[in-house]
């Protein structure tokens, strides 16, 4: 098939799949060529079992999706994942280490030791009928050919299957949607129709952006296109999904580049409306907006620069990244922009972060994590005292995240790297404490009339926060981030 027959054949499969209540397996021969740059020493050893096994059934089973993708870019693949005709209880007879997982869609852990194998059965997009308008799938369990398990992917380039069952040996790409050549090219590309396929599913509008960030792919015309005009719809979409892709954008080493993509295609109002509203208009001539932006782009680079270096930031650390310079400017009367004068620290990230927390469905435990390690922040520069025992902070709960941001912070103005350090170097010191000297380093706090009844507003309190409140030291004027 040419490149140009390519676009419209897929879109008119991919339509009439829709339409029809029955739609037949679209009559697609693959692509079949030898995969180039693979060996099988590249591949999982437990993936290969698993096709081998199946196959011996008389199943057809191959690699498919990041795996494959993947291996042809000569990226290592996270993880390996297996498609066949096999439907779930076939293979779970197979295999006595495999296990049913999924309600609506069922599929085959396989395990060995830690270590799982995706096994599923070929799907194809479920039936509709002429009437059905709305194109959100809310569905997706029916079983299919390779064909249709091919064209219900996403992207071209997550198409591809490797079939490592030729009799000669040789490894092998099936090709169904022209995936190969956009691997080459760098290109990232619906299969068939992107304004029905963002449609049917917004949360790729956010995937997009991942591959493209992630592996430097151009994105196709109209492929951008229908991100930009479905960036809106993003709101339906399942909140869990939205917020587990935007863990994953930021914690990908190329989450500044994400979130630029994301503004430039209007899905950062729709996903994340608090930080879209800070970095305002990209053409905004103010020099303090675009300052603004800058400082921000620095925190996220720095971020990036962190994760390259092996980091796995938390999801509360995540969190406050993404806050931290909103809460900043609404703590300082100079730059605040919401109504009144600011409360403490406390009460100013409540008001940055909490409406976006609720209605992105953040769970309560990471909101108050990233609460916490942004209010700390200033006990970092906070001189030792009676009453502010650096050791004892060090041993707080929020220690190891609080530090985490503290470093970011350092990375992104260059400032605070000697104190970083020696936080780091005092954090080794307290490894060695036993725990009476631990007891001998608690601060000096006068003792406070317990209320009755309630657990007073000690509750939420840390060892390294509660320091200084206990003697009456407050969070106001919390824009001292020191
Ligand atoms: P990663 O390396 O990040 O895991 P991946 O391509 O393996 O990338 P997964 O989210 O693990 O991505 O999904 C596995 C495969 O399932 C994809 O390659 C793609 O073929 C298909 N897929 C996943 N999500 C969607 C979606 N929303 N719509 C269509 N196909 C999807
Ligand atoms: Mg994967």
């Amino acid at each position: 098939m040419t490149t140009e027959s390519r676009g419209d054949a897929h879109q008119g499969d991919a339509i009439a799949s829709r339409r029809s209540v029955a739609p037949t397996a679209p009559a697609l021969a693959p692509t079949v060529v030898p995969a180039e740059g693979i060996a099988w020493s590249d591949l999982d050893q437990d993936a290969l079992r698993v096709l081998s096994r199946l196959s011996r059934a008389g199943a057809q089973a191959y690699l498919v999706g990041g795996c494959v993708r993947d291996l042809l870019l000569g990226r290592k693949p996270k993880d390996f994942d297996v498609a066949t005709s096999a439907h779930p209880r076939q293979i779970k007879k197979l295999f006595r280490n495999g296990r049913i997982i999924g309600r609506r869609f069922k599929l085959v852990h396989v395990t060995y030791g830690v270590r799982v194998i995706e096994t599923a059965t070929f799907r194809r997009e479920p039936a509709r009928t002429e009437f059905e308008q709305d194109l959100l799938i809310v569905e997706d369990n029916e079983f299919g050919t390779a064909a249709e398990d091919a064209l219900r992917r996403d992207f071209t380039i997550n198409a591809l299957f490797l079939d490592v069952a030729a009799q000669d040996g040789e490894l092998r790409i099936l090709d169904y949607v022209q995936g190969l050549p956009d691997i080459e090219e760098g290109i990232l590309r619906t299969i068939g129709d992107p304004s029905v396929r963002m449609a049917e599913d917004p949360v790729r509008i956010l995937r997009a952006v991942k591959f493209a960030t992630r592996l430097g792919f151009r994105i196709e015309t109209s492929t951008w296109q229908a991100m930009c005009s479905h960036a809106k719809q993003l709101e339906r979409s399942a909140k869990p999904r939205v917020l587990e892709e935007i863990w994953r954008l930021l914690r990908s080493g190329t989450a500044l580049g994400a979130v630029r993509m994301l503004r430039a295609c209007g899905a950062l109002s729709v996903i994340l409306p608090p930080i879209d509203q800070f970095l305002g208009a990209s053409d905004d001539p103010d020099p303090a907006a675009h300052d603004r932006a800058d400082s921000y782009w620095r925190l996220l680079e720095a971020l990036d620069a962190n994760v390259h270096q092996g980091a796995a930031p938390s999801t509360a650390v995540l969190l406050a990244v993404l806050f931290l310079r909103l809460v900043e400017r609404e703590s300082d009367p100079a730059t605040r922009t919401l109504e009144g004068p600011p409360g403490d620290l406390g009460l100013v990230f409540d008001e940055v972060v909490g409406e976006f927390a609720a209605s992105a469905r953040i769970p309560r435990r990471e909101l108050s994590q990233a609460r916490r390690i942004v209010l700390v922040q200033r006990r970092f520069t906070q001189p030792a005292s009676k009453r502010f025992r650096p050791l004892w902070f060090v041993r707080s709960e929020e220690f190891p995240e609080a530090l985490h941001l503290f470093q970011l912070r350092s990375m992104a103005w260059g400032q605070g790297w000697d104190v970083y350090e020696a936080w780091v170097e005092r954090a080794e010191r307290a490894k060695t404490l036993t725990p009476e000297e631990v007891e001998g380093l608690a601060p000096k706090t006068r003792r406070r009339r317990r209320r009755r009844g309630g657990q007073g507003r000690g509750a939420e309190q840390g060892a390294g926060e509660g320091q200084g409140e206990q003697e009456g030291e407050s969070d106001a004027g919390g824009n001292d981030f020191g």
